[in-house]
């Protein structure tokens, strides 16, 4: 597994700081404060300017952070300045929902391809992408080169859909079914759960009302 150097709690907060300097931007906000961050996260500003200086970003004295240097620096780190192509495998109900979530653009990531294996499927047009056979992933990954497969087919399909991706070159898979997958050391893997998302919220809620 590929460690980054950057704690774990800051690696969760980055994108978010983005999202905010987005909004801050969106309003005609110049500069903000470490102040500012922190009221957002509720977390004292020294951590916030350490977050910041992890990524090599400098603010102003008395100004702050500029809003759309420290965006950009953020966007630089992230890659996401940059456009990422990814093809999506599962044109289900979730495979759907992301081909039309328009979030997914502004975090530099373009939908170039939906497949699935379903013949009833292929050729169709769903969420305005036409759905492609699997055999035709090859092309698709090759000549639009695409970095990353997102898989949202039934939990038993994951890992063999997983193995194909990989075989085509993609180093990035972002899997939504409840699987650990197997991949190379040089593949990364991130994983979405909404369960082990709801877990935590209960698990908040009962020791909240225990104590
Ligand atoms: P769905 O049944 O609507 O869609 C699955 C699609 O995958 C279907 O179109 C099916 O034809 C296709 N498929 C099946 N086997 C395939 C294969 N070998 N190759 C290519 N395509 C194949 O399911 P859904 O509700 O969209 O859920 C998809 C996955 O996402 C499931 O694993 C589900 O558990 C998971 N899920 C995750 C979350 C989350 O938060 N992580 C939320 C909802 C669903």
């Amino acid at each position: 597994m590929i460690k980054s150097l950057i704690p774990e709690q800051t690696l969760r907060r980055i994108p978010l700081y983005h999202q905010i300097l987005s909004e801050l931007e969106q309003k005609g906000e110049k500069y903000v404060s470490s102040a500012c961050l922190a009221n957002f996260f509720r977390i004292e500003d020294t951590q916030v300017r350490k977050d910041v200086s992890l990524i090599n970003y400098k603010g102003k004295p008395k100004s702050g952070y500029s809003v759309s240097g420290l965006k950009k620096a953020i966007g630089d780190f992230l890659g996401i300045n940059y456009e990422n192509s990814a093809i999506i495998i599962g044109a289900g109900k979730l495979g759907c929902a992301l081909t039309k979530y328009p979030g997914l653009a502004e975090y530099g990531l373009k939908i170039v391809g939906i497949f699935d294996n379903n013949p009833a499927k292929i050729g169709s047009i769903m969420c305005s992408s036409s759905i492609l056979p699997l055999e035709s992933m090859d092309r698709v990954v090759h000549t639009f080169n695409i970095g990353i497969a997102i898989i949202t087919v039934p939990k038993i399909a994951a890992q063999e859909t997983c193995d194909l991706a990989v075989s085509q070159g993609i180093k990035g898979i972002w899997n939504f079914a409840p699987v650990r997958l197997q991949v190379p050391p040089e593949v990364i893997v991130k994983n979405e759960n909404l369960a082990v998302s709801l877990a935590i919220l209960s698990h908040y809620l009962k020791r909240r009302q225990l104590s």
